[in-house]
């Protein structure tokens, strides 16, 4: 199994994107060698199991790159897997949440009937930086009356503090400052 620093060393950081002053973690070099996006996915997989054993009903992955790991996941956890997105893009009868960003508010959806009350989930994501995100995803998980088992991410951006802003269960494979 390959250890975690070397997962940490496929990461780069490409400053001033998408905005000047944003030191960017692209973790889109991961995917160029199948050993290491295989290991990588071994060690979410293994950590669940550990945690959570059979429990997880369905993994929701977030826009985008949770649409990355988050099938990719439930396949090898043997559940189902749910996407939620930015408002207008998902077809049919949706449920919203509205949060707020640094600049105004953005809105999110899951589609009616992709996940139900009582389900336990596993809301996975690449990255936590200021936890905005991830807060409004657990709040519209419980909004449809299901469960957060855990926030999942690859990578912690530390100095933002996003996981303080949780009250769900958060894992990370990887921090960086
Ligand atoms: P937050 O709401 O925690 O500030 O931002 C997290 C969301 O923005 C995640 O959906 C993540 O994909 C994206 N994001 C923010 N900064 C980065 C970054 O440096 N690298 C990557 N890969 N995603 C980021």
């Amino acid at each position: 199994r390959r250890e975690e620093s070397t997962c940490k060393e496929c990461n780069r950081t490409i400053p001033d994107f998408p905005k000047p002053g944003i030191l960017f973690r692209d973790i889109f070099p991961l995917f160029r060698d199948p050993s290491i996006l295989s290991d990588l996915l071994d060690l979410l997989v293994h950590h669940v199991q550990q945690n959570f054993k059979d429990k997880v009903d369905v993994v929701v992955g977030l826009e985008a790159r949770g649409f990355l790991f988050g099938p990719m996941l439930a396949l090898r956890l043997g559940c189902g897997f749910a996407p939620i997105r930015k408002k207008g893009k998902l077809p049919g009868e949706c449920i919203q949440v509205s949060y707020t960003l640094e600049y105004g508010t953005d809105v999110f959806e899951m589609q009616k009937g992709a996940i139900t009350a009582g389900q336990k989930i596993l809301i996975v994501d690449d990255l936590i930086a200021t936890g905005g995100t991830m807060m409004a995803a657990c709040q519209l998980v419980k909004n449809m009356e299901a469960k957060v088992l855990e926030c999942l991410v690859i990578i912690e951006l530390t100095d933002l503090k996003g996981k303080e802003k949780l009250t769900d269960p958060f894992h990370t494979l990887i921090d960086f400052e």
